[in-house]
């Protein structure tokens, strides 16, 4: 593999990029308003290492993995020596995989463009081409990667992302085993980062979790479940417990039901061949959405270690209990034509690459229980689609109505429940909304709502989930990535419910631009509620 003249940096300019990201790092943290002067923490930074990235030419490494390297470089994040390998069936040379960064960083990063951070980045870039199965391809990256560990201080510690269509997945995985390259000399590290989906069942879950912990002991595996670096996500645990006022009322007590939406408005774009077959629930629920369910219900756990937070939210998870009639307590959509933005759109159907007789739901809503003391016989509402009314995710904790109101009827009449709702996105950020006096002669009480916006309250623009991802890989911390017993039992909840669906009929239409069909109304409305307006 050939680089052009000039492209590796000299030791030289290794050290001077350190010292400069060094410099970048304090004088970002020291000159953040919002910092309080008495916290002298500096920020998490990894130690030498490479990134190998497969599937660099896919539309995720494109739209988020390579704009949040650039993100992390900017925010100082990055160690010196940091390097970039780029794998892909192209006849690339360095030089090119840079310039396809360059334009991915230029459309999608988050911070602004910087030419030393970029100069810095772009001395660590590298390409490697081949095809997955082509061993000399991997036996040509080992080499490579020797090198760079020379000319670049990386000390042998490589993460592997396999942003790859997961029937790859056993393929790189065997590839880095023969090369040796999953096999870490004492002193260095190896890791790999696989995307979800995890399967698309308990028995494809396990089949690929046999393959992977055959080559990586399980703490050098990092599974992606992106919503866990979200900022909104993470503050569910400090929402919870790093206050004093939610706690007392977060449990069946007070709670009266909980609503979990990710609603999209976009259809499956140009996604077929991934989504047909796969599905709302596979695609989102059994991740994101039982993810945040996990979050809302468990206990606190002694510590943030990953040790601990996994096992609250294994427990959680195992006290999931289905609707007894998965008929009743389960509904399943799919869009047919409709409206979106003022534009009618075809149906999935229609869709280029489905079939003209899929089964496959782009809707799905679960009633779900969590058979334990704090939330026995509070529903948990999961719904997930796609082209629904709007873009939105967000946790909604629904109150109990006050037991009595000292209050006329026809004064409380539009009197709706306390809400407390987390923003995941877009908006990030939390309302309350509670009861008030509206200003006249009257007592009469209505919905009003506080809110909490992220963007007000802090001066800087969240980090993308990716950022915070890739950070922890690099550094090896692992609370943010699901465990395989996480993986497991999701998709025991998931499993009965597909194979139900399988079993009995097709999905229900619903058109483009509305809130699904009416099946998921009749569902809530069966237990005398009803889904948030969005
Ligand atoms: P994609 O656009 O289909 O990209 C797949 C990548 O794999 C491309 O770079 C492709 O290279 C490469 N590839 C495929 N077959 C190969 C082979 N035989 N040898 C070498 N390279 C090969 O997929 P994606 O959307 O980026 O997604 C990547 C992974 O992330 C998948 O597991 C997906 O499920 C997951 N994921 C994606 C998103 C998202 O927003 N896109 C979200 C969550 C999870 P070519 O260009 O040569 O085909």
């Amino acid at each position: 593999m050939a680089r052009k003249e000039g492209a590796i940096s000299e030791e030289a300019n290794v050290a001077a990029a350190a010292v400069a990201a060094t410099a970048t790092t304090a004088e970002v943290f020291e000159n953040n308003p919002l910092r309080d002067p008495r916290d002298k923490r500096l920020p998490r930074v990894a130690g030498p290492c490479v990134l190998v990235l497969f599937g660099v030419t896919g539309d995720l490494a494109k739209r988020k993995l390579l704009p949040a390297i650039y993100d992390l470089g900017n925010r100082g994040l990055l160690p010196p020596g940091f390097s970039l390998v780029g794998f892909a069936r192209r006849d690339w040379a360095h030089e090119d995989f840079a310039q396809v960064t360059y334009e991915a960083v230029k459309q999608y990063a988050r911070t602004p463009f910087r030419d030393e951070v970029w100069k810095q980045i772009c001395e660590g870039i590298h390409f490697c081409p081949g095809e997955f199965h082509d061993e000399g391809a991997f036996d040509v990256l080992a080499m490579m990667l020797k090198e760079i560990d020379e000319t670049r201080g990386t000390g042998g510690n490589y993460a592997f992302y396999l942003s790859v269509p997961p029937k790859f997945f056993p393929t790189v995985v065997e590839q880095l085993k023969r090369t040796g390259l999953a096999q870490a000399p004492d002193g260095s590290w190896r890791r790999v980062v696989i995307e979800k989906p995890f399967g698309h069942d308990l028995k494809s879950a396990q089949e690929l979790n046999a393959i992977t912990s055959a080559v990586f002991p399980e703490s050098s595996v990092f599974r992606i479940d992106h919503y866990l670096g979200k900022e909104t996500v993470q503050n569910i645990l400090a929402l919870r417990f790093a206050n004093t006022l939610y706690e007392p009322i977060w449990n069946r007590g007070y709670v009266d039901h909980v609503q979990i939406t990710m609603a999209e408005d976009i259809g499956i774009g140009s996604r077929a061949g991934y989504y047909d077959g796969i599905g709302a629930a596979r695609d989102v629920i059994q991740n994101h959405l039982l993810q945040l369910l996990a979050l809302v219900a468990m206990e606190d756990p002694t510590s943030f270690d990953a040790h601990s937070l996994r096992r609250e939210k294994e427990k959680v998870l195992k006290a999931v209990r289905l609707p007894d009639d998965l008929g009743l307590g389960t509904t399943r959509g799919q869009y047919t034509a409709g409206w979106q933005g003022g534009e009618s759109v075809i149906g999935y159907l229609e869709e280029q690459g489905i079939p003209a007789d899929s089964m496959t739901d782009t809707y799905a809503a679960i009633r779900l229980e969590v058979a334990n003391r704090r939330w026995a016989g509070v529903p948990f509402y999961l719904r997930a689609g796609k082209r629904l009314g709007r873009r939105v995710t967000e946790v909604a904790v629904v109150f109990e109505r006050a037991p009595h109101l000292p209050f006329s009827k026809d004064d409380t009449e539009i009197l709706g429940q306390n809400a407390l709702v987390i923003r995941v996105q877009p908006d990030e950020g939390i309302t309350v909304r509670f009861g008030s006096k509206v200003p006249g002669t009257a007592m009469e009480v209505r919905d009003v709502s506080m809110d909490f916006a992220y963007g007000e309250s802090f001066m800087e623009s969240s980090p993308e989930a990716y950022e915070r991802l890739l950070l922890d890989v690099l550094i090896g911390d692992p609370p943010l990535f699901p465990h395989q017993r996480e993986v497991e039992l999701s998709w025991e909840i998931l499993d009965p419910i597909e194979e139900y669906w399988a079993t009995h009929g097709r999905p229900e239409g619903y058109p483009a631009g509305t809130w699904g069909p009416p099946s998921a109304d009749a569902m809530l409305a069966r237990d005398g509620r009803v889904w948030r307006r969005l």
